[in-house]
């Protein structure tokens, strides 16, 4: 399996953010998949760092996108308006900040990235 042929989504299940997500990912690396992990609110999920029985399903989910398909990129999104994260923009950026730290150290030894879905429902890379 080509490695670069798959890379990772941890997004919201919000249905406006799916298409934005997966065609920037998928142009961005050139990647033929998106294995897309949702949850509500994913970002503020693993920067609470609270709900140890979802974090362990998302990270058995990674773990088959990684380790199965060879995905060498996970993506961890916020976006506009989510009804799993209220905070505003500002504080939902921290929270996915504070997730990507979370995912790195779980050692999958993988590329980890953060989006931010705008209220165009633009995707915008967080530096
Ligand atoms: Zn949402």
């Amino acid at each position: 399996m080509n490695t670069t042929e798959f890379v990772t989504t941890i997004n919201c299940m919000d249905g406006r953010v799916q298409e934005p997500v997966i065609q920037w990912l998928k142009k961005k690396f050139n990647s033929k998949y998106v294995d897309t992990i949702t949850e509500p609110g994913p970002n503020l999920i693993l920067a609470q760092d609270e709900d140890t029985d979802r974090i362990k399903s998302i990270k058995e989910r990674v773990d088959i996108s990684v380790n199965g398909h060879g995905s060498e990129t996970i993506a961890i999104v916020g976006h506009y308006d989510c009804a799993g994260n209220l905070a505003e923009k500002e504080e939902q950026i921290e929270h996915i900040k504070a997730s990507i730290v979370k995912v790195k150290d779980w050692d999958f030894g993988v590329k980890v990235i953060g989006l931010w879905v705008n209220q165009e429902w633009e995707v915008e890379p967080i530096a």
